[in-house]
């Protein structure tokens, strides 16, 4: 008996020496590299593969720019100086694949019209990669992407942000991606019919709504990813635990760095996406990566406000903007550093593993609150010299980069493809 305790013990001992041991003496492929031969193997990383980036507001930024597909507009994507995305940043970053986000305010949830809006921005991305094919092509699946990649051509995938152009009508999914929509984040800022958001507290159905079931067991049916972004936390245990393929977070970051921001997940939401064999694709917002910076915006605000209201000012006055304006110049807002979203990283991976990481920056989505190091799409090389610093290897980066996102999109798609398959042999059947 005790004899039997001993073994067991030592080989528990002998166990967690093993694993303790993987972690610790993972040899850093890199030692011996100078700093300028690690950042010229970050820019030779960033182009040999693919980076695909779950969130880029590129529609939305343009379409509050009332911009048109006319000769006076159509060079915006290309190069400019406004944004954070455009086809020569892009180049220079080895961004290859950003999902452009085709994102739908709650407000359109009150005065109806989701699904125009829907699609006049998922024209509006056709309408820039047919102006210019030589740079852009949308892409449907993880191939298209590949293919455009050896061509030099920018893939556009698209992603909807807001599950609420689907109204309560289920036929909506399929439409949607027939359309090109292959992810759909299940709601946004408010709980819309689908489920509860982690922004509203109202908790309308405490997690996923009956309705909001058949949408994701629809999404999995046709092939589109299941996005976890902005969901509240019930509904992300709930969705995730229902859907037959693994799903993303497109844009959340690690709530560990900010623990009052419950938009961000926990450490047991990344255990669970990753048991599920899904992908958190780090957000790069500065106020999603530090707590710090978070309190400090959030006390600067108030100053602000108590100012303005000295003056017998509101926010949206026409007289406040010269007042914010001034305020904004005094007080520069914190920003991060590109490390912070290394940290974030490197703490998914402590979690729940390499396979389960990748980039959701959410540029021209978050405004001037990008970490230092990360402004832009050209500054990917930094984020990969950061993690090869610490070690990752090219694998490591590759994975990170694109190799995890597209084994969860290549899944989505098998599952869709054997579910027509069975639906055919079905018919036939009968
Ligand atoms: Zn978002």
């Amino acid at each position: 008996m005790i004899r039997n305790i001993i073994l067991v013990l030592l080989t528990i001992i002998s166990f967690q020496a093993a694993v303790a041991q993987e972690v610790s003496t993972k040899p850093n492929p890199w030692t011996g590299k100078s700093d300028a031969e690690l950042r010229k193997i970050a820019d030779e990383l960033a182009h040999k593969y693919i980076i695909t980036d779950g969130h880029v507001d590129l529609p939305y930024r343009l379409e509050t720019k009332n911009f048109r597909l006319t000769k006076e507009f159509i060079g915006i994507p290309v190069e400019t100086t406004e944004g954070d995305f455009d086809y020569v940043r892009a180049k220079k970053g080895g961004l290859d694949a950003p999902f452009m986000s085709i994102y739908i305010p709650s407000s359109y949830q009150e005065t109806g019209g989701a699904k125009e809006f829907a699609d006049s921005l998922i024209d509006m991305v056709r309408g820039i990669a047919d102006a210019h094919p030589d740079k852009f092509k949308i892409a449907f699946r993880s191939s298209d992407v590949e293919a455009n990649f050896k061509k030099g051509i920018i893939s556009l995938p698209m992603g909807m942000e807001n599950g609420a152009p689907i109204g309560d009508s289920i036929q909506n999914v399929e439409y949607f991606y027939k359309r090109g929509i292959r992810y759909i984040t299940l709601t946004h800022g408010k709980d819309n019919l689908i489920c509860d958001s982690s922004y509203d507290t109202t908790r309308t159905w405490n997690g996923l709504s009956p309705f909001g079931r058949e949408v994701v067991r629809e999404m999995n049916r046709v092939g589109i990813m299941v996005d976890i972004s902005h969901v509240s936390d019930s509904a992300f245990y709930q969705a995730v635990a229902l859907s037959a393929v693994p799903c993303i977070a497109s844009h959340s970051s690690v709530r560990a760095f900010t623990p009052t921001f419950i938009r961000n997940m926990n450490d047991d939401m990344i255990k669970f996406l990753a048991k599920k064999k899904g992908v958190i694709q780090i957000n790069f917002g500065s106020s999603f990566l530090d707590q710090k910076i978070r309190d400090n915006q959030d006390q600067k605000r108030e100053e602000l406000r108590e100012l303005l209201d000295k003056k017998g000012l509101k926010m949206n006055d026409d007289a406040a903007k010269p007042v914010i304006e001034d305020f904004r110049k005094k007080n520069p807002t914190l920003y991060a550093d590109v490390e912070k979203v290394a940290d974030h990283i490197d703490h998914v991976v402590k979690i729940a593993g390499i396979d389960h990481v990748g980039l959701g920056s959410d540029f021209d989505g978050v405004g001037d609150s990008l970490p230092t190091g990360l402004k832009d799409v050209s500054q990917y090389p930094n984020l990969i010299y950061s993690l090869l610093k610490r070690g990752y290897s090219e694998e490591d980066i590759a994975k990170v980069c694109y190799k995890n996102v597209f084994r969860v999109w290549d899944r989505a798609d098998k599952y869709a493809k054997q579910a027509k398959d069975r639906a055919k042999r079905s018919a036939q059947g009968n």
